[in-house]
C-alpha cells in the first residue's frame, strides 16, 4: 500500500514538474489551470495522510516558514560583476570594434538579449537540488533570499537531469522581475486596500523579494530569466549558445529573445528593434546585453577593474518630461567639492514624482545655457538621480536669471570657492567649511562607513550646532550627560545613541578606511587595501606611492590622494584621536582555513589553459596572496601562462620564482 502512494505521488510530483517546464520554460503549457489544480490538490492530500513520505523538494513545500531575523549576508563566491554600459550606437560600435581589434579581426560571434530591468539573483544548487539564492547585493556580498525564491514555481527546487548531466555543484545567474501585467494587478489590490503603491515593478520585485515572510512572496507571482553560469564543478561549454540551451534543457527559464549576432551593424539593429518593441514586451526591460559568444575568447579579454571586457550593457533612450527650473542650490562634498543641484517644479516622471535634478557642475550649466526659471526636459534611467537634458529656449522666460557659482552668496563669509586645477568642479577652499565638516562627519556615521545607528544627517547637524563635535574623533568622546540636556533627545534616545556609538567603535579596516573620506578611495579600494595592508592603519600611513600603485587595482590618482592624506598632519592627528578614543579595528581574516600566501606578491602573466586570468587572481587572493601588476625585487613569484610578455625576462633577471602552468595546480594545492 504504501509502495503504491509513495509511486502515485512521484507520478504527481513529476507531471507537476513537467507542466512547470513546460509553462515556465518552454512556453508551451500541456494541461489547463483545473487539471492542474487537481493534480496539486491530490498531491497535498497524501502527504498530509502520509507525513513520512514528503519530499522537501515537493512542489508542496514551496512556502516555508518566515526567517526569523533580518535577511543573513553572504559572499559570493565568484563575485557578480556588473556591466559596462553603451548609452549610444557609437559606443556599441566601440565595444565590436575594440574586440574585433584585439583578435585581429578575426570572425567573432557574439550573443544579444534584453536587459531586464529586475533583480539580480545567484541560484545555488547542490547535487541538483536548490540549496540557497542571494541577492546580487554589492557583487562581492548577497542577501540570503533562498526562503523568498522557493515559492517561484519557474525556479525548479530540483533541476531535471534528463541527459545526466547535473553537477554536483553549480550557481546559476539570473534576473528577477515582475511582469507587468502581474505589477498593475498588485498595485491595483494595493489601492483598493489603501496600501502605498509601487512605483514600477522593479522596486514591486525588489520588495517582493526581500520579505522575511514567504507567503507574502508567494502570492506576488515573480519570475524569473537565467542568463549565465557563475561557477560549477565539473562541467563546461565552449559557448553562451550551448550554455543557454543547457539551462533550458534542466529546466531554467532562458529569455528568448537571446540571438547570435555577427557585427557592430547587427548589435545596433538589434538594440533598435528591441526598443521600438519594448511597450509591447510584458517585462521592463532597459537595455540590451551583447556578450562574445565564445568563453576561451572571453577569458582571453579578461576583466576590467569591476566588469568584464567581454560585455557591454547598451541603455535605451530614457524617459522624459519637462519642468520648470525654480531655484539652483549648492552642495558641498566631503572633499568640499561643490555640486550645483537644480530645484524644479515637482513632475511625474515615469511614476516617481521628482522635484530635483542633477547639474553635474559649472560647466555643463553653461554649456546647456541653463538659466533659473528656465523651462527644461528632465530625464531619468534606472535608479540614477534625474538630469536636465535640454532647455527649451522658445519658451524662456523674461525673468530667466543666470547662474555661475562663482558669484554665489555663501550663508558663511570664510567660504571661499575655486576651480579645482584640470576639473570642472569647483572646490570650497574654507578648511572650517560647516557644510564640508557636516558631509564629512555624515559620512563617516553612515552605514556603509562607520554604521552609527541613530546619527543621521539631522543629529549630526544639530551636535555640529551646538558645538559638540567638530571632527571625526569627537564622535567617540561624547557623553551621555552632553546628549540628554539636548533638544529631540530623551533619556532612551540619549542611551542608545551612546551605545551605537560605543559598538561602531568595534570596527573593521575598510570600513575605518573608507569613513575618513579620503578622495578616490571608496568601500572596494578600502578592501583591497586592508588585504595589503594586514588591516593595520599603521601599515598604511607608512606605504609609499610607488608601493601602492604596485597593487592591482590601484592608481596613481588613489595612490597620490592617500599619501596626501596622511602628509596633512591635521588629518593624522584626528586618526590618532579617533583609536586613542576608543575605535578598535578587528583584523580582517581572509580565509581562516589557508593563508599560507599572506604576504606574498604575486605577478602573472600569459594565459592559461586550465582556467582564467580572474579566476587564478581570486583564487590567489583567497590564500592571502596580493596579486601586482610590476615585478619588483619584491616580488614572491611570477605565474607564467602561454605568450607571456616582458615580465619573464625582467623576473629572470631579480631571480624571481616562476611557476608555468603544468606546475601551476602544484603550487596552488602546496600553498
Ligand atoms: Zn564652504
Amino acid at each position: 500500500m504504501e509502495k503504491q502512494t509513495k509511486k502515485r505521488i512521484d507520478d504527481l510530483i513529476d507531471q507537476i514538474n513537467n507542466h512547470n517546464y513546460a509553462y515556465y520554460v518552454l512556453d508551451d503549457p500541456q494541461l489547463t489551470d483545473s487539471e492542474y489544480d487537481h493534480l496539486f490538490r491530490e498531491l497535498e492530500i497524501l502527504e498530509k495522510k502520509n507525513p513520512s513520505l514528503v519530499l522537501p523538494t515537493s512542489p508542496t513545500q514551496r512556502v516555508g516558514h518566515a526567517v526569523s531575523s533580518d535577511l543573513q549576508s553572504y559572499n559570493h563566491e565568484v563575485p557578480m560583476l556588473s556591466l559596462s554600459n553603451a548609452i549610444n550606437k557609437n559606443e556599441i560600435e566601440e565595444f565590436y570594434k575594440r574586440i574585433l581589434k584585439w583578435f585581429k579581426n578575426k570572425n567573432i560571434d557574439f550573443v544579444a538579449e534584453p536587459k531586464i530591468d529586475g533583480l539580480g539573483v545567484s541560484l545555488i544548487y547542490k547535487n541538483g537540488i536548490l540549496e540557497k539564492a542571494l541577492t546580487r547585493g554589492d557583487g562581492f556580498k548577497g542577501e540570503d533570499i533562498t526562503h523568498n525564491v522557493k515559492t517561484m514555481p519557474s525556479v525548479p527546487l530540483m533541476l531535471r537531469d534528463t541527459r545526466n548531466e547535473i553537477p554536483s555543484f553549480i550557481e546559476v545567474r539570473g534576473e528577477i522581475y515582475m511582469s507587468i501585467s502581474d505589477f498593475e494587478k498588485l498595485n491595483n489590490r494595493r489601492k483598493n486596500a489603501d496600501e502605498k503603491l509601487f512605483a514600477n515593478a522593479r522596486n514591486a520585485a525588489a520588495g517582493s523579494v526581500r520579505q522575511l515572510d514567504p507567503k507574502i512572496t508567494a502570492s506576488r507571482n515573480l519570475s524569473i530569466f537565467c542568463y549565465e553560469i557563475g561557477g560549477s564543478d565539473k562541467i563546461n561549454f565552449d559557448n553562451q549558445i550551448d550554455m543557454l540551451s543547457y539551462l533550458k534543457s534542466v529546466g531554467l527559464p532562458v529569455n528568448p529573445l537571446s540571438k547570435k549576432v555577427k557585427n557592430g551593424q547587427d548589435m545596433i539593429a538589434y538594440h533598435r528593434t528591441l526598443e521600438n518593441n519594448r511597450l509591447r514586451i510584458n517585462y521592463e526591460i532597459d537595455g540590451s546585453v551583447i556578450k562574445v559568444n565564445n568563453y576561451k575568447l572571453r577569458e582571453r579579454l579578461g576583466l576590467r577593474a569591476r566588469s568584464p571586457r567581454w560585455a557591454i550593457a547598451a541603455k535605451f533612450k530614457a524617459k522624459q518630461t519637462e519642468s520648470q527650473l525654480l531655484a539652483i542650490e549648492l552642495q558641498v562634498g566631503r572633499t568640499g567639492v561643490i555640486t550645483p543641484v537644480a530645484k524644479i517644479k515637482e513632475v511625474d516622471l515615469s511614476g516617481v514624482m521628482i522635484s530635483s535634478a542633477t547639474l553635474h557642475n559649472q560647466d555643463e550649466i553653461d554649456r546647456k545655457d541653463i538659466r533659473i526659471n528656465d523651462f527644461v526636459l528632465i530625464e531619468r534611467s534606472g535608479d540614477v538621480i534625474p538630469k536636465i537634458t535640454k532647455v527649451l529656449k522658445e519658451k524662456r522666460p523674461k525673468n530667466a536669471k543666470k547662474f555661475s557659482i562663482s558669484d554665489y552668496i555663501w550663508p558663511d563669509p570664510n567660504c571661499k570657492v575655486e576651480r579645482i586645477k584640470d576639473q570642472a568642479a569647483f572646490r570650497c577652499l574654507n578648511p572650517n567649511c560647516k557644510l564640508r565638516v557636516t558631509a564629512m562627519l555624515e559620512h563617516f556615521c553612515s552605514k556603509n562607513a562607520m554604521n552609527i545607528e541613530g546619527m543621521g544627517p539631522k543629529i549630526v547637524e544639530q551636535l555640529l550646532n551646538e558645538n559638540l563635535i567638530s571632527s571625526v574623533d569627537d564622535i567617540f568622546r561624547l557623553q551621555y550627560e552632553d546628549l540628554v540636556v539636548l533638544e529631540r533627545f530623551k533619556d532612551k534616545s540619549a542611551i542608545n545613541l551612546i551605545n551605537s556609538i560605543n559598538n561602531a567603535k568595534q570596527t573593521t579596516f575598510p570600513r575605518f578606511v573608507f569613513g575618513l573620506g579620503i578622495p578616490n578611495v571608496g568601500q572596494h579600494i578600502s578592501k583591497v587595501i586592508d588585504r595589503y595592508c594586514n588591516s593595520s592603519i599603521d601599515n598604511l600611513r607608512q606605504l609609499k606611492v610607488e608601493e601602492m600603485e604596485e597593487i592591482d587595482g590601484i592608481g596613481s590618482t588613489v595612490a597620490d590622494a592617500i599619501e596626501n592624506y596622511f602628509k596633512d598632519k591635521e588629518n593624522d592627528k584626528i586618526v590618532n584621536k579617533c583609536l586613542q578614543n576608543g575605535v578598535n579595528i578587528i583584523p580582517t581574516l581572509f580565509n581562516k582555513s589557508n593563508q599560507k600566501m599572506l604576504n606574498k606578491r604575486i605577478v602573472i602573466t600569459g594565459s592559461f589553459e586550465t582556467l582564467s586570468r580572474s579566476d587564478l587572481k581570486l583564487r590567489l587572493e583567497n590564500n592571502g596572496a596580493t596579486v601586482t601588476s610590476t615585478i619588483s625585487s619584491k616580488t614572491s613569484a611570477l605565474i607564467v601562462g602561454q605568450k607571456p610578455g616582458s615580465k619573464l625576462s625582467k623576473a629572470k633577471k631579480f631571480n624571481i620564482p616562476i611557476i608555468y602552468e603544468q606546475e601551476l595546480q602544484n603550487f596552488l594545492d602546496k600553498n
